[in-house]
């Protein structure tokens, strides 16, 4: 089961092609974008857990863009690894200077690749290891589908724990029940927007038991937000 998703801005169609085979192998989740336009829209609805953005791109450059990303409170926690034909010192150096977590010179081997993603989601925060899913004192981990609050195993069955697998992963933004459906659930499923609700109930009384309810909070008009900040 895939954990992670990956958003891939290349213009270059063989190169694109290439990244989406050799990371679909390594069980991330690809979306791609051949512009800064196309990746905009993307963000709209998705929050990947990582972008690899190509530099010279039409239009917005890949530099011009992690600029703007990182400026901007809703996207400047997602890490960037920049991808250039560029061997330069200078051009690595401002890269990381504009706020790319790295930065990966074409060509690159496709194992140096994963293993540069890995260490940068690993060092975002959010991830011990690839299993370990952490969010303040709650851990999960995807492959025994344990979760711990504290030092206490909790009971929990698979639809609640896909989502909070995504409220852990994606803390402090709202989401519409529409959204979650497509990212918890997937697009392909037909579910009405309720079952969001009860599954919801569900995971936030499993959450009161170890009085975290109060991270899960209804945003009226919206939909949900996982927090540990009380409004
Ligand atoms: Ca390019």
């Amino acid at each position: 089961m895939s954990q992670f998703t990956l958003l891939v801005v290349e213009d270059e169609e063989a190169i694109r092609s290439m990244l989406v085979i050799v990371l679909q192998q390594h069980n991330f989740n690809i979306l791609t974008a051949v512009s800064v336009a196309e990746a905009q829209l993307i963000l709209e609805d998705t929050l990947p857990d990582l972008i690899l953005l190509d530099w010279m791109l039409p239009k917005v450059t890949g530099d011009e863009w992690t600029r703007q990303l990182k400026s901007d409170e809703s996207f400047r926690d997602i890490p960037i690894i920049l991808l250039t034909a560029k061997g330069e010192e200078s051009d690595k150096i401002r890269g990381l200077d504009l706020g790319a977590d790295d930065y990966v010179t074409k060509p690159f081997s496709p194992k140096e690749l994963v293993s540069r993603i890995k260490a940068v989601l690993r060092r975002s925060g959010k991830i011990h290891d690839l299993t370990q899913i952490k969010f303040q004192d709650i851990s999960l981990n995807t492959e025994q589908h344990s979760v711990k609050i504290g030092d206490k195993e909790i009971e929990i069955s698979p639809t609640e724990f896909r989502l909070l697998k995504f409220f852990l992963t994606h803390p402090n933004k709202v989401y519409t029940r529409t959204q979650l459906l497509d990212q918890v659930w997937g697009r392909s499923t037909y579910i009405e927007e309720r079952t969001v609700d009860v599954h919801i109930r569900r995971l936030r009384k499993i959450l009161a038991g170890y009085q975290r309810e109060s991270w899960l909070q209804t945003v009226r008009g919206f939909g949900y937000r996982f927090t540990e900040k009380q409004p």
